[in-house]
């Protein structure tokens, strides 16, 4: 029996969960947030209690300092010898990294070498990386990479039909995000619907405020809608998802600004709210529509046809397609938004059973039993993939 924490650094905030291994339970979890302001947040849920309060946290440092503090003072765990690895998330390896790594000098110089392709997520990882080598200096540290599981693409998927020297000397390629949930929900997709991974095809509809398809075959990711960046693909709560590159300098123009700028509209100003001009929110974009709004129920009309045109293009990539798996803040939760990509696959054979779209329940099949492809609701768990990895990476026994 191993405890395990699993990691997710921000520049402001560090997200974690602390794992019993292998049985995969969640002993304590929470977030530090609002860190390096006059007043920090601290959330900390566990044996079914949630405690907030608001220390003063000016660096990453401190916050690790006091979150295992505070886990040996409510007992949590009895020493933090009990903690055997910890395990972070990293949204960038670029090409250099094909697996999960252990932390050394060398795989933190990569990872800031990389951040040119993250600059708001791989230096803020390096940060929560140093904090808990500097608290727990004898813990192995494991790196778990969003775009690893990408990295099996095609080159035909992942290279861009621009000058092949950009590819050669800037990395200018697809890589992908949201890999470790693409994986997560894969594996348990092919365990849910009975069939051997490796002969299990499945499309995951990654839906949250950052939102991803990918085409998993045999366990293998083939194809996935984000690019260099997490602004490629559909529409998102803030991102525009995929357009015409000369849009750039077409606003450039009219609006005298950088591209830099315009692309920060793109991420920023873009997709949901964008569109919606109410909320990045899809419960707010929801009740706009309920209220009669057109452009709220435009926003869903767009990136419901956008996914479809994915879901499509995957189903002809794979040779067919067994389970549909959505996930994620909307994907579990938005049913509407569910029937109204569902009822755009009829052509595939793709039932949906209404009812069971509409009961609220976490994983569960909300297809037909007729369906041609089984249409599943599976809640992701990056924070298990991210333990898992750490367990194997660092022969943690
Ligand atoms: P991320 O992790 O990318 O920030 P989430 O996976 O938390 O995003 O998803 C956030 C999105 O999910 C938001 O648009 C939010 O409106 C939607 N969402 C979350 N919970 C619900 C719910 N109960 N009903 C409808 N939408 C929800």
């Amino acid at each position: 029996m191993a405890k395990i924490m699993a990691v997710n650094a921000g520049s402001s905030s560090i997200k974690f969960q602390l794992l019993e291994m292998p049985q995969e339970v969640v002993i304590a979890s929470g977030v530090m947030e609002r860190i390096g302001l006059a007043e920090g947040i601290f959330t900390l849920k566990y044996n079914g209690k949630k405690e907030e309060t608001h220390p003063v946290l000016p660096t990453h440092a401190e916050g690790v300092e006091l979150l295992l503090k505070t886990l040996v003072e409510k007992g949590i765990v009895k020493s933090l010898d009990e903690i055997s690895g910890v395990g972070h998330r990293v949204v960038q390896g670029g090409e250099f990294f094909k697996d999960s790594s252990l932390v050394d000098d060398r795989v933190i110089q990569k990872i800031q070498d990389l951040a040119d392709l993250a600059p708001l997520h791989n230096p803020a990882h390096i940060i929560g990386i140093k904090a808990f080598q500097k608290a727990l200096p004898n813990v192995p540290e494991v790196v778990v990479f969003d775009t690893v599981f990408h990295q099996t693409m095609p080159e035909e998927a992942y290279m861009y039909a621009t000058p092949y020297e950009w590819y050669e000397k800037y990395g200018i390629r697809k890589y992908g995000a949201h890999g470790t949930s693409h994986k997560f929900v894969s594996q348990r997709a092919a365990e849910l619907i009975g069939k051997p991974l490796s002969e299990t095809k499945t499309i995951v509809c990654h839906l949250g405020n950052g939102a991803s398809i990918s085409a998993v075959d045999g366990g293998k990711c083939k194809d996935t809608s984000m690019g260099l960046t997490p602004l490629e693909g559909i529409p998102m709560g803030t991102r525009s998802g995929s357009l015409d590159p000369t849009v750039v300098s077409y606003i450039c123009e009219k609006e005298n600004k950088t591209a830099a700028e315009v692309v920060n509209i793109l991420n920023k100003k873009s997709g949901y709210l964008g569109m919606s001009g109410r909320s990045n929110d899809a419960r707010d974009v929801t009740a706009g529509m309920n209220a009669g709004d057109h452009r709220c129920k435009l926003t869903f009309d767009v990136q419901a046809k956008r996914i479809v045109d994915y879901i499509a293009a995957y189903y002809v990539y794979m040779g067919g397609c067994d389970v549909i798996a959505f996930t994620a803040g909307m994907g579990e939760n938005l049913k509407h938004l569910r029937k109204n990509i569902c009822d755009r696959l009829g052509v595939l054979g793709v039932k949906l059973d209404e009812k069971l779209n509409d009961t609220f329940s976490d994983e569960r099949i909300i297809s037909t039993p007729d369906s041609k492809i089984q249409v599943w609701i599976i809640p992701t768990n990056e924070e298990v993939m991210i333990a898992r990895d750490t367990v194997r990476i660092a022969n943690i026994k």
